[in-house]
């Protein structure tokens, strides 16, 4: 075992990859729609169980999630994290009408920016968007881009709507011309597909999440936003959302019904599913510390698109980073699934634009 310390003294740095903050401003916003009794199942499940419930694990959380300082700094020292890459937390401001959605990725943009000048050795921040607008997400990922975040943090459907909508799609132009990766991060199952699992409790992190996730990349892979943006980055958390796992099954019947003309809106692709996967996304093991799914994406993907990830202050649990310091893999794969990865794919040796230079 390792000894959880800061500094590389194992041979690399460990740069955690999905971490997440919230701003008071959403935090307040999320128990009003909470209060008000909004019209979508997964978010109240999800936020009225962190913001409402009295359990040491919903009051930690949230505690953890505000805090962009001593704490959170502490925590990292604890588990032996070198660097963060810091997003708004899940469903981020894509459940909110335009114009408050606006308003508080903004701001949230504006508060991690500073975070992150606080502390540019330490934490690295992505840019949260609010997808009703997409012309506007578009303008505030370049405007993120200037404060010197290094990706576009993307939690999943719109109200219900997947962003395989090409209505939509001005965001992964935006983030592909500037060489930033998207990160799709989960939220609560849409109004359509909640129905079974919210009825089992099945609704969260423990498996809903990976549904609706999974199934929101697979739609754009399917509708061609990366035939389309070849050169887009998108990165994919918890183990791939178990695509890596299905990509043999999709790949054969994707393609026999292509050939069958069995939907019409199953539309050719440039390359089969599993193609996109080696070409545009990247996987990382946010809550999946877990030896054979990290090996065997390594292993089907390579070992330069996998990278790790902590999911604080979701799961900090420093004995996962010393269980992942301990996979049989060479020293070469090793510091590139916990640093040289995230590097080159986030883009961190590039110099910080504009006013985010510190
Ligand atoms: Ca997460």
């Amino acid at each position: 075992m390792t000894h959880l310390a800061t500094g590389g003294d194992q041979g690399y740095l460990r740069i955690a990859t999905e971490e997440a903050f919230i701003t008071k401003e959403v935090l307040t916003a999320y128990k009003r729609l909470v209060a008000e009794g909004f019209d979508d199942p997964g978010f109240v499940s999800l936020w009225g169980f962190y913001s409402g419930s009295p359990s040491e694990r919903a009051t930690t959380v949230v505690d953890r999630l505000q805090d962009l300082g001593a704490r959170r700094l502490g925590d990292m020292d604890a588990a032996g994290i070198d660097k963060a890459v810091i997003a708004l937390t899940a469903p981020g401001a894509h459940v909110f009408a335009a114009a408050e959605a606006k308003s508080l990725a903004a701001d949230a943009n504006d508060q991690l920016a500073a975070a992150c000048r606080r502390h540019p050795q330490r934490f690295i921040g992505m840019t949260a968007i609010a997808p009703q607008d997409p012309a506007w997400s578009a303008r505030e990922i370049e405007r993120g881009h200037g404060l010197g975040f290094k990706a576009v943090i993307h939690n999943g459907h719109v109200a219900g709507e997947y962003t395989d909508d090409e209505k939509y799609w001005p965001i992964f132009e935006a983030a592909e011309a500037l060489g930033t990766p998207v990160y799709l991060h989960p939220q609560g199952p849409s109004k359509g597909l909640i129905g079974p699992l919210l009825e089992r409790g099945l609704d969260g992190a423990v498996f809903g999440f990976g549904v609706d996730t999974g199934l929101h990349l697979l739609r754009l892979i399917v509708m061609g936003v990366f035939d389309r943006f070849p050169k887009l980055k998108l990165i994919v958390g918890h183990g791939g959302e178990a695509l890596p796992y299905w990509a043999y099954r999709i790949d054969y019947m994707h393609a026999a019904g292509i050939r069958a003309g069995r939907h019409p809106s199953l539309k050719p692709l440039r390359m089969p599913v599993s193609g996109y996967f080696k070409r545009n996304i990247y996987v990382t093991f946010s809550g999946v510390a877990w030896e054979p799914a990290i090996q065997f994406c390594r292993s089907t993907l390579g070992a330069d698109r996998i990278l790790y990830a902590m999911d604080y202050p979701y799961q900090y649990q420093p004995d996962e980073v010393a269980a992942q310091d301990a996979i049989d893999m060479s020293a070469g794969d090793k510091k590139a699934f916990f640093q040289t990865n995230a590097e080159r794919v986030f883009g961190l040796e590039e110099p910080v634009h504009g006013s985010g230079k510190s």
